[in-house]
């Protein structure tokens, strides 16, 4: 049997204020690891790039109903006749070039900062990305395997079967299912840097090269396995 890793476009959606800040590291390193693979890497790099993260009629270069904003009726207009905002429809583009898309960001409140949030609200539009039934396994963006790498405060015992918080996969469920499988991706299990504030230098060492590990499989393609 032969493995074949074909040359992918990664999209890297990067969310952290602080350009040294753990998350930036492993922003950079799956940068440099893609990149080394031979892999076409795009980051949209919300904080730097002054991304508008709040949702609303600034979306619509022209409106279907000008009397009440229904958002995604909106999307929908705007989708047919090619009027989403310049940046919106920049962001779009990216997501829909990409083979693979790795979100990178602290958790925080038990879920995707703002920014990284609001991405999703705008970039994710009806009917371009879901809806008119199409979703999970009709989802517009099958074909396309999406990972989590993220930070936290908290242990990895905090986010167990009998933690504090419970298992992370609860918490990250909104995203897993209600994002990346709705629209038809394959969610692959996310990558978590524990405690990546408190932990020693040595632990913030093995944390990036058990990413690289990640990243390696996030680009092999077993479909492509003969
Ligand atoms: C609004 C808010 C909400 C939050 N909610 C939660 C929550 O719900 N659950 C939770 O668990 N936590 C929560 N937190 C905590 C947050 O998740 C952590 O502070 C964050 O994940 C730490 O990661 P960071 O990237 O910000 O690291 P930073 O704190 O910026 O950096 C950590 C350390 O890594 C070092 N570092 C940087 N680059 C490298 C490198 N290349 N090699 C080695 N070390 C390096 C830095 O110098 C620093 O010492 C919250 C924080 C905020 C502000």
């Amino acid at each position: 049997m032969s493995l074949s890793v074909p040359t992918l476009n990664v999209l890297v959606v990067y969310a952290h204020p602080e350009p040294t800040s753990f998350a930036a590291a492993l922003k950079e390193r799956a940068v440099a690891d893609l990149t080394a693979a031979g892999h076409r890497v795009e980051v949209a790099d919300l904080y730097a790039e002054g991304f508008d993260p709040v949702a609303g009629q600034g979306d619509f270069l022209e409106r279907a109903d000008d009397t009440r904003l229904h958002m995604q009726r909106e999307q929908l207009h705007a989708v047919q006749t090619a009027t989403l905002a310049a940046d919106v429809r920049r962001e779009l583009d990216r997501l829909e070039w990409a083979d693979r898309v790795v979100f990178v960001a602290p958790l925080w409140w038990f879920g995707l900062p703002a920014m990284l949030k609001g991405w999703v609200d705008r970039v994710f539009v009806f009917g371009r990305v879901y809806g008119n039934g199409l979703t999970f396994g009709t989802g517009p963006l099958r074909g396309k395997k999406a990972m989590l790498a993220l930070t936290t405060g908290g242990p990895q015992a905090a986010y167990s079967e009998g933690g504090l918080h419970g298992p992370i996969e609860t918490l990250l469920h909104s995203v897993q299912h209600g994002v990346f499988r709705f629209t038809g991706m394959e969610a692959v299990e996310p990558f978590l840097a524990w405690g990546a504030g408190w932990v020693d230098d040595a632990r913030r060492e093995e944390y990036l090269d058990a990413f690289s590990a990640r990243l390696t499989s996030l680009a092999y393609d077993e479909a492509s396995a003969a």
